[in-house]
């Protein structure tokens, strides 16, 4: 071959190289059960997928192996303050509302009173665990927010946790002096007089345990990313229980972790599906820098409703708009249940180009 057919054919790899390395920067994920994407034939690389969010209960050897083996990255979802199978058999973690009494479980979801120290050994056990059995490309918390159920446009939001802990250590450390009384007298006399201390105590808590876990992730594997799943509400929302009631304060969140993964679950919400684009315009102007990686989860789930390959294809493009440098979709049984919906996720991820 002369020289300069060479260097031309050289010229043209580097650059097919560079473009396919760019496009990969892009992180284009599957949230949920991936292993069962493999088991119905189908190939991460074929699929253009890049990373997967294993939630812990579905991680196993095999499946790590073969994701890593097929160019994908491997994300695990850590349940923390999802309490369902560890309150029912230890009573001191059930999180008690503004009655006094333990609070019903929120629709299927069941939370924890986030101070309870027996909870937070039982995690932070788990999360060590994980972490020495595999190397991880990250650690994504989930279900971090105080008990209550937002993925509907029928929120289930009780006021918690006022447990003698709760009450005892919002009393210490805020200086505050609270009446005598039983604990609904004294969830009366906080929420009457105290209101905004104990919503700042509250989010204090939840931001106390992204710096726990992100502690225990850096000591272990200091390279892998902690992220955070969360509810994509805009802080007007429902009366303001993003805050009030779950507990979440987005840019406390944003600068506790390495990647925010808000929940743009548009048909749950009962919102359009330009909702999420609109709420990443939001995100955009509102997170400081050093501002966190932004990778979305958007709604392939068809509930409420059916969520088309067309629909689902107008969440991907809404997902990851700027400030967005990864997608993923809740969740593999939605594709696996409609084919259609692997072909419009496959055809753009070919597509998607890092920002
Ligand atoms: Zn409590």
């Amino acid at each position: 071959m002369p020289r300069y057919l060479c260097l031309i054919f050289l010229l043209i790899h580097f650059v097919a190289y560079s473009q396919q390395d760019q496009a990969q920067t892009f992180v284009k994920g599957i949230y949920g059960n991936p292993e069962r994407v493999l088991k119905a034939g189908y190939d991460f690389e074929d699929l253009g997928v890049n990373a997967v969010f294993v939630r812990r209960s579905s991680l196993n050897q095999p499946f790590y192996s073969q994701a890593k083996m097929q160019g994908s990255k491997v994300f695990v979802e850590f349940p923390t303050l999802n309490g369902k199978g560890y309150v029912e058999d230890h009573p001191d973690a059930w999180p008690i509302n503004e009655k006094g009494v333990p609070a019903q479980p929120a629709d299927w979801f069941m939370g924890v009173c986030p101070t309870d120290p027996g909870f937070k050994a039982y995690r932070v056990e788990q999360l060590r665990e994980l972490l020495h059995d595999y190397l991880v490309d990250g650690v994504f918390l989930d279900y971090l927010h105080w008990h209550a159920q937002f993925e509907t446009d029928q929120p289930i939001l009780p006021e918690t946790c006022f447990c003698n802990r709760c009450i005892s250590l919002f009393e210490t450390e805020r200086g505050v002096q609270i009446p005598g009384g039983d604990n609904a007298e004294k969830a009366k006399w906080i929420l009457a007089n105290q209101e905004s201390a104990w919503r700042n105590w509250r989010n204090g808590i939840l931001n106390s345990w992204v710096e726990d876990m992100g502690k225990i992730l850096r000591e272990i594997q200091p390279k892998a990313l902690l992220g955070a799943f969360y509810c994509a509400w805009f802080p007007e929302d429902h009366d303001g229980a993003l805050y009030r009631t779950l507990g979440i304060d987005v840019p406390a969140l944003a600068a506790g972790v390495d990647v925010l993964a808000p929940m743009l679950f548009h048909r749950m919400y009962g919102r359009p599906v330009s909702w999420a684009g609109d709420y990443l315009e939001w995100l955009d102007k509102i997170v400081d820098s050093p501002r966190p990686l932004v990778w979305p989860i958007v709604q392939a789930h068809d509930k409420p409703g059916t969520v088309s390959p067309e629909e689902f294809l107008e969440a991907l493009r809404e997902g990851s708009r700027t400030p967005a440098s990864g997608i993923m979709m809740f969740s593999e049984q939605s594709l696996l249940e409609n084919p259609e919906k692997i072909k419009v996720m496959q055809d753009f991820y070919r597509d998607l180009q890092a920002p």
